[in-house]
């Protein structure tokens, strides 16, 4: 018996389950096609919402970076000092944004490690809704916080929750997704704002797949929904529709503030690099020169949502790029995956336990990357394995 056996036994269970991850490898930059594990497909998979993982633009910035300044930040920012650049950058978003500041970390799962700890503790109470996001969880439990779970997008849930728990703690925070990654659905973001204001509880809404995406050219949820000034935190990423790497928080300045003395992932852990934070610039060049891309995006996504039904797929509840094929069973959504893989279409099988059992999809992410032509392409493959298959 070796210290590692039980490990190797979970690995074995796991692959007779059939849940166990095999990650496929990507030969080309991100874009409309890809060359995956050799092979040329049309890319439904990634979250590269506006094409801007490989865009001219943002591959030059990132060029002309390194040659000024170099590679790296070389150090945690608040103990060796921080580069124009982030400082910069954390700047633009705030304005694109229209809050007071932001604060940007290594990625939005660190932006929810740094926030949600820095805001609540023991004696506190975080209502969360039941289908947020890992990061969020995570954040949570950090805390210490007590966590108490609402039903998914239910504000008469989460009005229940706080009647029956408030009083029993010192303060409170109400965390949600923005856009649920798979379903593709919208928190009733006005509502809980309603709820969060009658209680005069904190708001934080979880914002990566909105970043990009929802609001005027890309602005997010809080734009979307016109909440200006009326949500505490937003958290957000530069890892989808940025096509970059990092987080981001934006918000009231006395709480970005905050998070520079006591979020620990800033204090403790270094920044994006030097090209990554150059690229985010042009990013927000690109957004607020034009909402061309974020129109593109959202004309793809409406066609192929409306033609997948007329095929008589069922695409679940997403208002969003987001488009869930509903298929039931794993084995079912693993077998139809693999059929798309070979007739040249990369769209991953999601079951459980990341979305509830008998539940199983593939999740096609949409991006303005994809011609007319490419989505024609994707909805005959859609149409000739859902034939094969029987779910048509
Ligand atoms: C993807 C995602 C994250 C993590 O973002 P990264 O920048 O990839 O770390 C956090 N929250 C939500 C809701 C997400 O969908």
């Amino acid at each position: 018996m070796s210290k590692t056996d039980w490990i190797q036994q979970e690995i074995e269970n796991l692959q007779s389950a059939g849940l166990y991850n095999r990650i496929r490898t990507i030969g080309s930059p991100q874009g409309a096609w890809l060359i995956v594990d050799g092979k040329k497909v049309l890319n439904f998979c990634s979250n590269n919402y506006l094409g801007l993982a490989n865009h001219p633009a943002l591959v030059a910035a990132a060029k002309k970076a390194l040659d000024e300044m170099g590679v790296g930040p070389a150090a945690v920012r608040s103990i060796a000092g921080t580069m124009t650049l982030h400082v910069e950058l954390e700047k633009r978003l705030a304005q694109f944004k229209g809050v007071e500041a932001a604060i940007t970390f290594q990625s939005g799962f660190t932006a929810n490690l740094a926030t949600i700890p820095a805001l609540v503790g023991k004696e506190d109470v975080i209502f969360s809704d039941r289908l947020n996001h890992a990061s969020i969880i995570d954040g949570a439990r950090l805390s210490g916080a007590k966590i108490i779970p609402y039903e998914h997008n239910d504000v008469k849930s989460l009005e229940e929750q706080i009647k029956a728990n408030l009083s029993q703690y010192r303060r409170a925070l109400i965390v949600t997704d923005g856009v649920f990654s798979m379903d593709g659905d919208i928190a009733p973001l006005p509502d809980i704002y309603e709820v969060a204001k009658k209680y005069d509880i904190l708001l934080m809404v979880d914002d990566a797949h909105g970043e990009g995406v929802l609001g005027k050219g890309g602005r997010g949820i809080v734009d979307h929904f016109n909440l200006h000034g009326k949500v505490d935190v937003e958290v957000g990423t530069m890892s989808k529709a940025f096509g970059v790497v990092g987080g981001i928080v934006a918000g009231k300045a006395v709480i970005i503030d905050w998070l520079r003395q006591r979020g620990r992932p800033f204090l403790f852990s270094s920044a994006v690099t030097v090209p990554d934070a150059a690229a985010c610039l042009a990013a927000v060049d690109l957004l607020e020169d034009s909402t061309q891309l974020v129109d593109k995006l959202w004309e793809n996504a409406k066609y192929f949502k409306a033609e997948m039904k007329n095929l008589g797929f069922n695409t679940g509840v997403t208002e969003t790029p987001i488009t869930p094929i509903m298929l039931g069973e794993a084995p079912l959504a693993q077998q139809f995956s693999r059929e798309l893989f070979d007739a040249g279409v990369f769209a991953m099988s999601i079951g459980f336990p990341t979305v509830p059992q008998g539940k199983a999809r593939i999740r096609v992410m949409i991006s303005a990357s994809h011609s007319k032509d490419d989505l024609d392409k994707g909805l005959g493959v859609f149409k000739n394995v859902g034939k094969k298959l029987g779910v048509i």
